[in-house]
């Protein structure tokens, strides 16, 4: 049975349109940190839908819209050295930096290989005993368990020639530094799938320390709807807290077996964010017991080089502060074929999305 079925049934979104029409009364500003959201938000029309008083803006939660410049030329000079497989997802090849791109190396012959999961790594180093294989670790608490079963089954394996590059990232204090760096937010969509695996409790700070509600949501029209309806309520009653709306996948006390082999592995540490810079205690870093698979230790990155000029505002777009129509290069000088950064390569970030469904209607 397709469970999503009724959560995408027309007449359940048109209750809730009803409802929050009743109901919207002021003027709200809601963002959402989960590319999964952006996409979902965008491919069902949801800004379209909603009364001019309620704007949804898009924050820092595509994880390859976030990740550095510094992160890549680490990547592309490692790929460079002779007896190293780099083994990525594929959505980051396309992300430009310095002048170059992952993608454009691998052309240029580079050994830079496309998976579809760290156990695809895995398994490349298992057959290529003879090279060392790096795999690029991205994304938030969603893919840094699975980032962290992989180092433990390389141990398990015996695979001396397996390591990650990591640039794995939390969220919460991604959305403090939203509120701190003063982008005017009255509710935040939190991510469903960073949540079922943390759990509901982190997002506490948000109404204990600004005042901010949050909800939890599902990706279909219905699940952001009701969301979006349950955030109104909180504003109306000038009552925020941290509600589920995605009940069907996020517990409480999310997923433990998850977060704990997570906390095994890595430890917290600084992090850089593409339009924030760096954010203290908002990185995952490898334990020094698992030094030995890290490559940032093994390898050290190339010096840094002075970031190109660029009039892509990608960094604004992921605070908060500008949407994807206030660049001058949306749609002209940067499109999904030929991307100028990095909120426009991933297909969850938002100029993506805003291109892809917005420009086509
Ligand atoms: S449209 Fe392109 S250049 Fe402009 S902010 Fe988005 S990714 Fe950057």
């Amino acid at each position: 049975m397709d469970i999503s079925k009724e959560f995408r049934e027309r007449g359940r979104v048109d209750i809730l349109l009803r409802q929050i029409r009743q109901e919207a009364t002021e003027k709200y500003i809601f963002m959402e940190v989960c590319g999964g959201h952006t996409t979902a938000i965008h491919s069902y029309g949801i800004p379209g839908l909603l009364p001019g008083s309620i704007n949804l803006i898009s924050g820092p939660g595509c994880p390859v819209c976030v990740t550095s410049e510094s992160f890549l030329d680490h990547a592309i000079a490692l790929s460079a050295m002779p007896g190293i497989l780099v083994a990525t997802f594929g959505d980051l090849l396309r992300v430009p930096g310095g002048g170059t791109s992952l993608e454009k190396e691998k052309a240029a012959g580079a050994s830079i290989i496309v998976v579809y999961s760290i156990n695809e790594a895995l398994d490349l180093a298992a057959k290529n005993k003879d090279k060392m294989v790096v795999f690029l670790a991205i994304g938030f608490e969603t893919t840094a368990p699975g980032t962290a079963a992989g180092v433990l089954d390389a141990g398990k394996r015996g695979l001396a020639n397996f390591f990650i590059l990591s640039a794995h990232k939390i969220m919460p204090p991604a959305m403090r530094a939203v509120v701190e760096g003063g982008t005017n937010v009255n509710g935040f969509i939190c991510p469903g799938h960073v949540s079922a695996i943390t759990g509901s409790g982190i997002y506490g700070f948000l109404p204990d320390d600004f005042g901010i509600g949050c909800v939890i949501s599902g990706f279909e029209p219905v699940d952001i709807l009701q969301s979006v309806l349950m955030l109104i309520r909180q504003v109306n009653r000038k009552d925020p807290g941290v509600e589920v709306q995605y009940t069907r996948a996020v517990r409480p006390e999310g997923n433990p077996k998850a977060m704990n082999i997570m906390k095994q592995v890595f430890k917290v540490s600084d992090q850089w964010w593409r339009g924030f810079g760096t954010i203290p205690g908002s990185g995952l870093q490898l334990k020094p017991e698992y030094e030995k698979s890290d490559a940032g230790k093994v390898f050290p990155a190339p010096p840094q080089r002075q970031p190109v000029e660029s009039l892509c505002m990608c960094g604004s777009i992921l605070r908060g502060t500008h949407t994807p129509a206030d660049c001058p290069l949306f749609g002209t000088g940067c499109t999904p074929a030929d991307p100028a950064g990095a909120c426009m390569v991933s297909a969850e970030g938002a100029c993506h999305a805003f291109h892809k469904y917005t420009m086509s209607l």
